[in-house]
């Protein structure tokens, strides 16, 4: 019998069960870029340690099984990921072009939001010292909706 189908964070902490490496964050500060991997990578303590000085979720892009209610983060009565509510929501579009990426067909965010996710997710970056505005509004658990917050300096790429 077939293994049932598993739906993954794509914003998920390395220490999760099943975590594994999708992307790499780039850039700059201002403007993180996401390389996104052919290959999701099995996260163990040598790829993590590629990370060193900083924590592994400041430059990993890592995937792991949706905790669902257990995640903050997670509406139980619409069962749906707030953060990718929010993030479609308040984020401004990074790029116009769906990035390829290599767990899209498991991912919570593309099943739920779509491109909308897609085009969004390359500026995401699990930990951040210097989020924008959207940003930090839409990581943040008690901002229940997504509320436009203003405009960010950010402006989509080609
Ligand atoms: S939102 Fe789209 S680009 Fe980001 S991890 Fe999910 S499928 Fe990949």
């Amino acid at each position: 019998m077939a293994a049932p189908p598993i739906t993954l964070c794509p914003s998920a902490q390395p220490d999760w069960q099943d975590a594994r490496v999708f992307a790499v964050v780039g850039g700059t500060p201002d403007r993180p870029e996401t390389a996104y991997l052919d290959q999701a990578e099995p996260v163990t303590p040598e790829l993590l340690a590629l990370a060193s000085p900083v924590a592994p979720a400041e430059v990993f892009r890592i995937a792991a099984p949706c905790a669902q209610g257990a995640c903050q983060h997670f509406d139980n009565t619409g069962h749906a990921c707030r953060l990718a509510q929010k993030t479609v929501g308040l984020m401004p579009i990074a790029f116009e072009k769906l990035p390829r990426c290599a767990i899209r067909a498991d991912c919570r965010w593309w099943q739920q939001e779509g491109a909308s996710a897609c085009r969004r997710c390359p500026q995401v970056v699990t930990v951040n010292f210097t989020p924008t505005r959207s940003m930090r509004q839409a990581a943040d658990p008690d901002v229940i909706s997504a509320t436009p917050v203003g405009p960010d300096a950010f402006q989509p790429a080609a």
